[in-house]
């Protein structure tokens, strides 16, 4: 679902991905585990055409991001670090404005929208203003906002950061249950040790460079650890 092959970005003189290369199955719960300057955030915004990196490429479904971007891209949702609804519009706008963003028709839009505000718990906020909602509720809004056009390739970059443990338990429950219904990929960003245990597979980025790829068992095992945390803090200390 996803191929990244000898990626390479700059800022000036630092390099803050070094000849990166990973690729993820279909239906992964991939995390990606970093400290802060890991390039985490970088590599996100090459993933989703924000920055073209200075060398290598990413395939999405089979798709080049340099010579297909538009195709590539449509393969993809994204809940970015930064919350980026429209604080002044209900949710239901904020929702029917990413569905006319990706062409849906209403009535397809409509549809989705009730389905996944329903199963999501939104029912009631829909009509209220994203300024009156709380951090947990603003971010499940988010992820139902990128799943609507059903995106192949789900990325989250350090969705949780800022919410409290139910908020963070009932996102994670959904996007579990995403993944159990209709086999999206995730790529899941954190430096919270407990939510890449749970994922199918753990990358370990530290300064631009993968230290391992590998089960959350397996990577703690290769980095040497007694658990995951000790071994990614020794790892990247
Ligand atoms: P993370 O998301 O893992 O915290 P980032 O991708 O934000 O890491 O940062 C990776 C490295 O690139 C860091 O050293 C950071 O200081 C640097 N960096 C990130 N964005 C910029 C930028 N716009 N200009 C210059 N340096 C940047």
């Amino acid at each position: 679902m996803l191929k990244v092959r000898n990626l390479t970005k700059r800022y000036g003189e630092r390099e803050a991905l070094k000849s990166l290369s990973f690729s993820i199955e279909p239906g992964c719960f991939v995390a990606l585990l970093g400290p802060n300057g890991a390039g985490k955030s970088t590599l996100f915004q090459v993933l989703t055409g924000l920055f073209a990196a200075d060398e290598g490429d990413v395939e999405v479904a089979g798709l080049s991001l340099r010579r297909q971007a538009r195709h590539a891209l449509a393969h993809i949702g994204v809940v970015f670090q930064q919350q980026s609804l429209d604080l002044d519009l209900s949710v239901i706008r904020n929702l029917q404005f990413q569905a006319d963003l990706h062409g849906l028709p209403r009535s397809v839009a409509a549809a989705r929208i009730s389905a996944e505000v329903e199963r999501f718990g939104l029912a009631a906020d829909l009509r209220r203003p994203v300024r009156e909602l709380s951090g947990g509720t603003r971010r499940k809004v988010e992820l139902v906002r990128a799943l609507l056009h059903q995106p192949d390739l789900l990325l989250m970059d350090e969705a949780t950061v800022g919410l409290d443990p139910k908020s963070r338990r009932d996102l994670l429950a959904g996007l579990h249950d995403e993944i159990r219904r209709r086999g999206v990929t995730v790529l899941w960003a954190t430096h919270i040790v407990a939510e890449a245990e749970a994922a199918d597979r753990v990358l370990v980025l530290h300064r631009g460079v993968l230290l391992a790829d590998a089960s959350p068992q397996e990577v703690t095992r290769l980095l040497g650890g007694a658990t995951l945390e000790a071994a990614f803090i020794a790892a990247t200390q």
